[in-house]
């Protein structure tokens, strides 16, 4: 199985790589060439099916898209699939931060979500789905991770931590590790992982 990856980003390959480093026979490179493609969709879905779609027009290869986002109950139509443009596209990860918590009062749950599309052929596309409850902090905590990561608390590893006694509330920018094994991402990489697993009858 060889992919193209739908889309520019390094960190993004490697990431994806390791994840699937289960899968014998599974090579994961960045396409020649960036296309930019208009995420026109209303869905998560839509939009990994439409970057994959696109992709695999331009070169013919097998190719995984994915789509993320923070969803926040409080703003269902600020954040979502329009994460990555929040506060109108020019605002680095700070600055998003930093104007999330000014949005946010009482009601502070959220989530992330992963979609995955493998686009091996137009008859045969693949899509996995991961998600990440929790809730958003009152302040902006941790160096590690990217985009909304310092404002996560999430929720299975805070309740963790309470059962052992700590107080303090952990964000997803200082648990790298954990969050490589349990987030959105890596859930939606286990279920394709097992998917390719049973369908090309590797054992298990
Ligand atoms: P995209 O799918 O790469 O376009 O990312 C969508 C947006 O969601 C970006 O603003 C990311 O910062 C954010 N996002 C997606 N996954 C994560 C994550 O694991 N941690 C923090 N932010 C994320």
């Amino acid at each position: 199985m060889n992919f193209i990856l739908a889309s520019s980003n390094a960190h993004k390959l490697e990431e994806l790589k390791n994840y699937f480093a289960p899968l014998d026979q599974f090579n994961l490179e960045l396409a020649s060439e960036k296309i930019a493609v208009e995420e026109t969709g209303s869905t998560y879905y839509e939009n990994a099916h439409l970057k994959a779609e696109k992709y695999y027009q331009k070169f013919k290869k097998p190719t995984l898209a994915d789509d993320s986002g923070l969803n926040v109950t409080a703003l269902p139509d600020d954040l979502g699939i329009h994460s990555s443009r929040f506060g109108g596209g020019n605002l680095t990860d700070l600055e998003k931060n930093e104007l999330l918590l000014s949005k946010l009062s009482e009601d502070r749950e959220a989530s992330f979500t992963c979609v995955l599309c493998f686009y091996l052929n137009p008859q045969e596309i693949f899509f996995f789905e991961g998600g990440l409850k929790g809730i958003i902090a009152t302040e902006i905590k941790g160096d590690k991770g990217f985009g909304y990561d310092p404002v996560f608390i999430p929720e299975g590893r805070a309740q963790e931590m309470q059962n052992k006694g700590h107080d303090e509330l952990i964000t997803l920018a200082m648990i790298p590790d954990w969050k490589a094994a349990n987030s959105h991402r890596a859930k939606a990489c286990a279920s394709a992982v097992q998917f390719f697993r049973e369908r090309d009858g590797q054992s298990l």
